[in-house]
């Protein structure tokens, strides 16, 4: 078990499996952002190792993404490494779904339970806007493929003011009512260099909740208002599955979080919205044994901040959104 100094127990791993994308989202990355060559990027067997390590650690859950994890090379090849060593329970992955329709059956097979499929609009042509140039067909497949190969499913909707925050958010809570799909409406945070219009655009859960009440009717909580991970979830009356929000801005989960990030450079983050961070790919090729590496990673685990800052002004500034996977 990992104990942080406040009690927290921390098992879940969230990897950035590459800071590459297929698609450049507004909320999340500049058009223009330069890449990291591949060799400053961990390899299949420093991932797999710190993986070993970590379950060792007693993490349990494992949640793949980036960047987009779907277009790393050999990522089916990776999957099946993570799902089989020992201690690992979950795996699941955060994708855009572009290439679910052809990676969704390979990955179910060898062990991946769930995908969080991004998509923040049903309209074709605003879908083309906020991710730059991406067909909403190619995720509407994706998402068929996913289903038709067994993986769990849950949607995530990142909500920017103005752009999807009315009918958008009512078009996709209502496909709950048909489907036992969670929903799950995600506050923007503010990253880096494209922190000003995050800020500028975010919109909070209270707002969407009545903006869906008001279009589909009223909204009971599910499991009393508990936390499902980071999402507070509610049902529409007779729907088959779920709205979750996440809303990291304005109503923080850190008392609960149990999670660490590992950025696809190497680098252990121990709160998404913090720049601190423990450089771990310099000692994976300097040589240093398993031991050693499971004592530096113990130690920043028990040095987890509490929470974020948002609330004093305190930004990440280091890194943007896709760098370190969500
Ligand atoms: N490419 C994959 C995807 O889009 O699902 C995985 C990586 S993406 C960085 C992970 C999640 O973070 C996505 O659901 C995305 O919408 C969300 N995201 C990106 N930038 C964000 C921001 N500034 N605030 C909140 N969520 C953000
Ligand atoms: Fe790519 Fe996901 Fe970021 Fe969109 S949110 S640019 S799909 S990494």
């Amino acid at each position: 078990m990992s104990i942080d100094r406040f009690g927290r127990n921390i098992n879940y791993l969230r990897i950035s499996l590459t800071d590459k994308c297929n698609l450049r989202c507004v909320y999340c990355m500049p058009e223009d952002i330069t890449f990291r060559p591949r060799a400053e990027l961990l390899q299949d067997d420093e991932i797999l190792r710190l993986v070993r390590i970590f379950a060792g650690l007693g993490f349990e859950k494992f949640r793949l993404t980036g960047g987009e994890p779907t277009v790393r090379a050999n990522v089916v090849n990776l999957v099946a490494g993570i799902t089989a060593t020992p201690g690992v329970k979950t795996v699941a992955m955060t994708t855009n779904g572009l290439l679910l329709r052809d990676l969704s059956r390979p990955l179910a097979n060898v062990g991946l339970q769930r995908v969080n499929i991004s998509i923040d609009t049903l309209n074709p042509q605003k879908f083309k806007t906020v991710t730059r140039w991406g067909e909403i067909d190619d995720v509407l497949d994706g998402i068929d493929a996913a289903q038709e190969a067994g993986l769990g499913i849950k949607l995530n909707a990142v909500i920017v003011r103005d752009y999807n925050d009315k009918e958008d958010v009512v078009d996709l809570a209502r496909l709950t009512i048909a489907q036992p799909w969670q929903i799950r409406f995600i506050e923007m945070m503010p990253f880096g260099s494209v922190s000003e219009f995050q800020r500028s655009y975010v919109v909070s859960e209270d707002e969407l909740l009545s903006t869906i009440s008001e279009a589909l009717g009223p909204l009971a909580t599910v499991n009393g208002g508990k936390l499902d991970g980071e999402a507070r979830l509610f049902e529409l009356d007779g729907a088959r599955g779920t709205l979750g929000f996440i809303s990291s801005v304005t109503k923080p989960f850190c008392a609960g979080c149990s999670r660490a990030r590992l950025t696809a450079d190497g680098r252990l983050r121990l709160c998404l919205l913090r720049d601190s961070e423990l450089d771990l790919i310099t000692p994976l090729r300097r040589g240093t044994d398993d031991d050693e590496l499971t004592a530096i990673i113990k130690e920043a685990i028990w040095w987890k901040p509490w929470g974020h800052g948002l609330g004093q002004d305190v930004i990440p500034l280091n890194r943007v959104m896709s760098e370190i996977g969500g």
